[in-house]
């Protein structure tokens, strides 16, 4: 079977960056990222993904940012049950930053029933600190430079990227097929391209 690739988020915008690669039943989303800023883009994140979180065999994280990792916490509630393979670097701001994540969030929907500001009765976190932690363990850590076998047929490495601690770019192997999403492109102007139009850094 062919190598698919969709998209399900940082489309159209450039958060909540969620890739499903499906290879020979073999399902694979690079990123699992919340989608952040204006309320119609927070809405994304209530409604449920294409496929049944259940079926996805593992997730790789190109690095730690919210609108990159902050969506696994959903995944795993409802059903997901592989690996979130990444850095050392982004394990361990990940052990931060999704407890940080379902606190703030409950917090907001406790200030949101309080004041009465919404239809919702009543307004619930997306996820809340308990979620938060039983998505961790979930995390498996692999070194930068070596391939990980990620499903029978689709391997991954880590590639070091800069932008924050453990972010890499990273290379997929899907049956013949090479991938490399770069989570982050960072590009440096060197003196010998300063003349050149101003490179900017992206995120995808
Ligand atoms: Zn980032």
């Amino acid at each position: 079977m062919a190598l698919s690739v969709q998209f399900l988020g940082a489309a159209g915008t450039v958060t909540g960056s969620k890739f499903l690669l499906t290879l020979n039943e073999q399902r694979v989303l690079v990123d699992c990222g919340l989608f952040q800023g204006y309320k119609q883009l927070r809405l994304c994140n209530r409604k449920p993904l294409p496929i049944d979180p259940g079926k996805i065999d593992a997730v790789i994280l190109t690095h730690a940012h919210i609108d990159h990792s902050g969506y696994v916490p959903v995944l795993v509630a409802g059903g997901f049950d592989g690996p979130v393979h990444c850095t050392e670097g982004t394990k361990a701001l990940c052990d931060i930053l999704w407890l940080d994540s379902g606190q703030l969030q409950e917090r907001e929907a406790k200030a949101t029933n309080r004041g009465g500001y919404t239809r919702h009765k009543p307004a619930r976190p997306l996820y809340d600190k308990k979620q938060a932690e039983q998505a961790l363990p979930h995390l498996s850590q692999h070194p930068f430079d070596s391939w990980v076998q990620i499903t029978p047929d689709i391997s991954a490495k880590f590639h070091v990227a800069g932008h924050i601690l453990g972010a890499a770019i990273v290379e997929i192997e899907a049956g013949s097929k090479q991938l490399v999403f770069s989570g982050v492109l960072v590009v440096w102007i060197t003196r010998s391209c300063r003349t050149q139009p101003p490179f900017r850094k992206r995120t995808i």
